[in-house]
């Protein structure tokens, strides 16, 4: 049975600064849907000596080997030759490919070179993979029990290929087993108290019938805790994980916000919807991010009024009524001036909802009291005003992308725990 994979990106392009690997990204999507779990991939340049090492290496860790790039006409293609070299295949014209090859040229009014003769080259044994959008054909390759599969780089040619080459033949040599995943998203708590929470949760999974594996992403403003299992079906793999976020809803609360990858600003707008509640934003430092992260979600017209970036403090006074004589005794950021700006945007907009930002996103412009990265947010829903002041650490993009992840989040909290 075939159930771990290596992924070898064959391309000395690969290896510089300006392309990016991303056929492994959806190889890895495909075999984890058959239940074949990626043990790890690799980039090789092309180079016979590098590219001999690392499918030797694979062949002593995993069951399936699949390999992309390097499969074209010219001397750089290596490939074919060197997989071959490695099995001890001999590599043999195959008459067939040749004929498609050169139909190909014929059919655009042109001759095809010699040295695409290369691409017809055969490891002796192999099953050969056609390319219906491109002229180098893949190859499926049994070496015992193991398979090695060779695919084109150009993802157009990749992607039918790798459909064609999983239904006929790899689907029928796996587990069956169905693998599915979740993500329960965090706020409101570092990495580590997160692990600390759950973490009594892991040996539980590891033997139960079904077993979860978990894993911690930590990103700017938020944790990702992703549950992954595989089940005789799609049905039980994902009553296992439900239950397994079930569990971790029980130990982090409310410091969850999607127990099924939702994004923040979803949730909020989620919420809105099923509450009949419409909201405006006032924003400072955050320059409308906030407003376009509200709006980034198909539908978001239901629930948002209006975004108001008052930069200025005379525009603070004008757009939102912040009382000018607050502005003259505290400054610009501090938590009752979030509050004014919330609840100034609100009741212009004639809306429910308001949350006003304002703080300090740097890299100029902190003091010793209130320095770089300090923040003030504040969010005004039916029955509670929430106010918090926040030290943000980063650049000034960060800041203000933790801060609409902090009035986000705030307007969340507010929302679940306010009695109106
Ligand atoms: P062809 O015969 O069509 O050239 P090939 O197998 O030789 O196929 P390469 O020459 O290695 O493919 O790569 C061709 C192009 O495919 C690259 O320029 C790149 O645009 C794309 N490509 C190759 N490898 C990858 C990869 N791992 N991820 C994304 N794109 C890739």
């Amino acid at each position: 049975v075939i159930d771990r994979a290596a992924i070898l990106a064959v391309g000395s392009e690969l290896l510089t600064s300006t392309f990016v690997d991303t056929n492994s990204l959806y190889i890895t999507g495909e075999l984890e849907r058959l239940g074949v779990c990626v043990a790890y991939k690799s980039v090789v340049g092309d180079d016979r000596d590098e590219l001999a090492v690392a499918i030797r290496q694979a062949l002593s860790r995993v069951d399936l080997l699949v390999c992309t790039g390097g499969l074209g006409p010219t001397d750089d293609d290596v490939t074919r030759e060197v997989v071959a070299e490695v099995l001890g295949r001999e590599l043999r014209e195959d008459a067939r490919i040749t004929a498609q090859i050169e139909a190909r040229f014929v059919a655009r009014g042109l001759a095809m070179p010699a040295i695409n003769r290369r691409q017809a080259m055969v490891p002796a044994g192999a099953i050969v993979l056609d390319n219906r959008n491109g002229t180098a054909p893949g190859l499926w390759i049994d070496a015992g029990e193991q398979v090695v599969v060779l695919l084109p780089g150009p993802p157009r040619e990749l992607k039918p290929m790798l459909a064609d080459a999983i239904e006929r033949r790899l689907a029928p040599r796996t587990s069956g087993l169905a693998l599915a995943r979740r993500v329960i998203r965090v706020t409101g708590r570092t990495e580590s108290q997160t692990e600390e929470a759950v973490r009594s949760l892991y040996d539980t999974w590891a033997r139960a019938p079904v077993p979860v594996s978990a894993t911690i992403l930590a990103s700017l403003g938020q944790i990702d805790l992703h549950l992954t299992a595989l089940a005789a079906t799609q049905r039980e793999v994902e009553a296992v994980l439900a239950a397994a976020a079930g569990e971790v809803v029980e130990r982090l609360g409310l410091d969850v916000y999607s127990d099924n990858g939702l994004k923040l600003e979803r949730v909020v707008g989620d919420l809105l919807i099923a509450r009949g509640l419409r909201m405006a934003v006032a924003e400072s430092c955050t320059g409308g991010l906030l407003a376009s992260r509200l709006t980034d979600v198909p539908g978001s017209s239901q629930y948002v009024d209006r975004g108001i970036v008052a930069y200025a403090n005379a525009a603070k006074v004008e757009l939102l009524g912040v009382p000018q004589s607050l502005l003259d005794a505290e400054g610009a950021v501090n938590e009752p001036v979030a509050v004014a700006m919330a609840t100034g945007v609100a009741a212009r907009a004639g809306v429910e909802v308001g949350v006003g930002v304002t703080g300090i996103a740097g890299p100029d412009g902190g003091t010793p009291a209130k320095p770089v990265g300090t923040v003030a947010i504040a969010a005004v829903v039916p029955g509670a005003v929430a106010s918090r002041t926040y030290r943000f650490v980063g650049d000034r993009e960060q800041v203000k992308f933790q801060s609409t992840q902090a009035a986000l989040d705030m307007v969340r909290r507010a929302l679940l725990t306010a009695r109106p």
